[in-house]
Order: structure tokens, then C-alpha cells, then sequence
């Protein structure tokens, strides 16, 4: 399971859901520095792992190799990088001080004054609300709005940076990040007046908003 987008900032329920291997990232919703991977294997992943007839093509993803560092006798496999251990153990430090449970509900709030900022001035979301990340907020782009420019806009006059489309999808929306220290009511207002503003400079309907 990828959770670079979720970890600790929507619920991940590695034991209860019975996920064989997950990773995360920790310059998203722990925002912390990034290079580290936080990584989790359970037992059906690590007897396929260890069970491997072809070695594996990188050293530093080899994780036969690197499980060793764990058990009655440890060895090395490469040097650890421990500042930014460091870094990740600091950023859990905080995500324990506000407690996990809260801090996926206040992904969720912001996230959700967010979303309904959006839909004021007619936006909308691309997923259906059942698969609605709050970390990561993806937008359509209405027909006839220059979604390059409107991401221009915001960064040059709002200092914040939101991203397009990728592939397919490329032009078509706009993805909204909502995660961990950033995660904030005000951002969200800035947010809002930017793209707001973004859009009137686009001749885009006001209709929706002055309503
Ligand atoms: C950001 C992101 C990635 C990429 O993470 P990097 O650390 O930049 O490689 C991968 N998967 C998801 C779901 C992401 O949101």
C-alpha cells in the first residue's frame, strides 16, 4: 500500500486491514526533510522477500539485506543516514504530542472547509466524496480556465504552490495539497481568496460565486 499521501494524516490501519507491505514518505503529512522511506513489511511479505530466487538489481532496495540489521545478530548493510532519523523521529514526536486520531481529524476539517470553499466558487471535486482525500484535494479545471495560469497566479502572488495534472489528466485538474504542519484553516482562506481572484482574471462565470 502506498501512503506517501496518507501517513498520519488519514487513517492507515496496517494490522487491522492485514496490508502485507506499506510504505510512506515523511515530507507530506509528517512534514518532516525528505530521504527517508518509513517502511513496514508483515510475514507473507517478508517470507517472499527472503524467499526470492533472483537477487535483487539494487543494493540499497534489497531488503533481505537490510532486515539483517534486526534480529540476534545484526549486521551492516549500509550506513544509516541518522540525521535525517533524526528528523523523522522529531516529526512523530509532534504527531504524538496532537495525537494521531486528532490529527487525521483535522486533515479532515481543513480539508473539508476547504472542499466546500471550492464548491462556493463552482468548483468541483474529480473523485467521488467516497474517494476523497483530504491530504491531497484533486479539482477540476472548469472548461475555458487556463489551469497553468491560475497555478502561476497563486504561486507568484500567494506564495502557494498547487500542482496539475499528470498524464491523461494532465490540464483537465488541479491537485490541492493538504498535509501536516500545512494543514491549516488560514492556508485555506489564502487558498480560497487566490483562486478566487485567479479566476475573476480569467473572465471565468462569477455567476457561482456572487451567488
Ligand atoms: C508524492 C507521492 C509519491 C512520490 O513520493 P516521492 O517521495 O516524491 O517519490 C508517491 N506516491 C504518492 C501517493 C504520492 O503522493
Amino acid at each position: 500500500m502506498d501512503c506517501v499521501t496518507s501517513l498520519s494524516g488519514v487513517e492507515v490501519q496496517v494490522d487491522d486491514w492485514g496490508v502485507d507491505a506499506v510504505y510512506g514518505s515523511p515530507q507530506k503529512c509528517l512534514s518532516c526533510t525528505p530521504g527517508v522511506t518509513p517502511l513496514t513489511v508483515g510475514d507473507r511479505a517478508r517470507e517472499k522477500i527472503l524467499g526470492r530466487e533472483t537477487d535483487p538489481k539494487s543494493w540499497y532496495l534489497d531488503l533481505a539485506g537490510v532486515m539483517e540489521y534486526w534480529g540476534d545478530d545484526p549486521s551492516y548493510h549500509h550506513t544509516p543516514p541518522t540525521s535525517s532519523l533524526y528528523g523523522l523521529r522529531e516529526s512523530l514526536r509532534l504527531v504524538a504530542e496532537e495525537g494521531l486520531e486528532a490529527r487525521w481529524k483535522r486533515h479532515r476539517d481543513v480539508a473539508g472547509a476547504l472542499v466546500e470553499g471550492l464548491e462556493d466558487l463552482g468548483l468541483e471535486l474529480f473523485p467521488d466524496r467516497d474517494h476523497w482525500l483530504p491530504s491531497l484535494n484533486t479539482v477540476r479545471v472548469p472548461d475555458g480556465v487556463d489551469d497553468a495560469a491560475v497555478i502561476d497566479f497563486l504561486l507568484s502572488e500567494y506564495d502557494i504552490e498547487i500542482a496539475g495534472g499528470l498524464g491523461e489528466l494532465s490540464g483537465e485538474l488541479w491537485r490541492i495539497g493538504c498535509m501536516g504542519h500545512s494543514a491549516r484553516h488560514q492556508n485555506v482562506a489564502a487558498l480560497l481568496t487566490g483562486m478566487k481572484e485567479a479566476l475573476a482574471a480569467q473572465e471565468y462565470d462569477t455567476s457561482a460565486i456572487e451567488a
